[in-house]
């Protein structure tokens, strides 16, 4: 699967981003992962915490935080939040959603103006939120 794919850009990205002695004062890592994001979390720290220990890395912590999705309808300018219309699915509705993404226009709608016209903005991928250092 990606997961290892993405937790090895993660760590590639952090040490592209700081360099030699810096690596040293780094404590703790906040990874964010967009709600959309198609990743098996459990993987995802797993594969991060393998690959970290053949790095500068090895000692640092890494938490992760969930970015909550935000809808753009691209009609009315409306800006909403993916799990405020996912609240009022059903359950058969949500599970469509997860199993095929695409279906999502289908049953989400802009709450203001009704159109299935509509972006994510926010909430895809895997990024670094935050690096932490001791000073
Ligand atoms: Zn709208």
């Amino acid at each position: 699967m990606h997961e290892w794919a993405l937790a090895k850009s993660v760590i590639d990205t952090i040490l592209n981003i700081e360099e030699g002695d810096d690596i040293a004062t780094i404590i703790e890592v906040v990874v964010g992962i967009g709600e959309l994001q198609d990743i098996a979390e459990d993987i995802f720290k797993e594969a991060v915490d393998d690959i970290k220990l053949n790095t500068p890395l090895k000692n640092v912590k890494f938490t992760y935080e969930i970015i909550p999705a935000v809808l753009k309808c691209n009609n009315c300018g409306h800006e909403w939040l993916y799990r405020d219309s996912v609240d009022k699915l059903t359950d058969e509705e949500k599970e469509n959603i997860h199993f095929i993404p695409e279906t999502v226009h289908i049953y989400i709608h802009c709450p203001v103006c009704n159109s299935v016209d509509f972006d994510a903005i926010k909430g895809r991928g895997v990024f670094i939120e935050e690096i932490r250092k001791t000073h």
